[in-house]
């Protein structure tokens, strides 16, 4: 069976004043399919992610979620995409479920239908047992997941994270890589970035590696096993 494209990315350009931050960038992302995003710093893939989320707008060239396009009517696509942001978006004085509670109404969550959308997110980042604690008693692992389930509150079909395990305990890391698994399962697609070849390794269908603001290589891990251990990449 042919595979479904989810997301387009044609000729895409980002640049800032002085930086081109994404340099001609073309790619297609299946659905459900998790997409791993590996590059050093300054590579672009913040910049690549924040297109994806409609955050912040292309220089020139376009992207298609589901054939619509993001630079002429993201207003249309918007509630597809959940998006985790490299620096957590929480209010620290609230407990896990204010929290929650608050990003649900702003998606327009109300009532029971926002009560069975938390439960289902914390049982997807396993933080049933804080919940009631306030933010700023979490541990950063407990905040990263609590900002994943929080972009999930909307049931998004693509959710695009960026450096989800970026700095966590290992327990935090384990269980939001198995939310990741869960979701694509389930037929989500799922986007992260990440610093390590051995974590995108496992769980990642397909990964791309871009550097200075172009994708050096895209596909499954086996295809690429040459060329990383050939080029001896180094992520960071
Ligand atoms: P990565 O996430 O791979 O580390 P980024 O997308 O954050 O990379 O950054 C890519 C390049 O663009 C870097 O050189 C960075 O300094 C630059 N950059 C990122 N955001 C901005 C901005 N708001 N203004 C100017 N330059 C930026
Ligand atoms: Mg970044």
């Amino acid at each position: 069976m042919a595979k479904e494209i989810i997301i387009q990315i044609r000729d895409l350009i980002k640049s800032y004043s002085r930086k081109v931050a994404i340099n001609g960038v073309n790619l297609d992302i299946y659905k459900s399919e998790i997409f791993g995003l590996l590059g050093p710093n300054g590579a672009g893939k913040s910049t690549l992610l924040s297109m994806m989320a409609t955050v912040s707008k292309p220089t020139s060239g376009d992207i298609y979620i589901k054939d619509i396009s993001l630079v002429k009517q993201a207003h249309l696509v918007k509630k597809l995409i959940g998006f985790v942001p490299q620096e957590i978006a929480l209010y620290t004085k609230l407990s896990g479920i204010d929290n929650l509670k608050f990003w649900g109404q702003v998606y327009g969550l109300r009532g029971r239908v926002l009560q069975e959308r938390i439960e289902y997110v914390l049982f997807v980042v396993a933080l049933q047992d804080r919940i009631k604690d306030p933010v700023d008693h979490y541990s950063g692992g407990m905040k990263r997941r609590l900002n994943i389930a929080a972009s999930l509150l909307h049931n998004p079909q693509i959710l695009i994270m960026d450096e989800p395990t970026a700095g966590v305990d290992v327990e935090s890391r384990r269980c939001i890589l198995s939310a990741v698994k869960k979701l694509s399962e389930e037929g989500t697609t799922v986007i992260y970035t990440s610093h390590y070849l051995e974590e995108v390794d496992g769980i990642c269908h397909r990964l791309a590696f871009l550097k200075e603001g172009r994708i050096e290589t895209v596909g499954t891990m086996a295809e690429l096993e040459g060329y990383f251990a050939t080029s001896n990449k180094k992520t960071k």
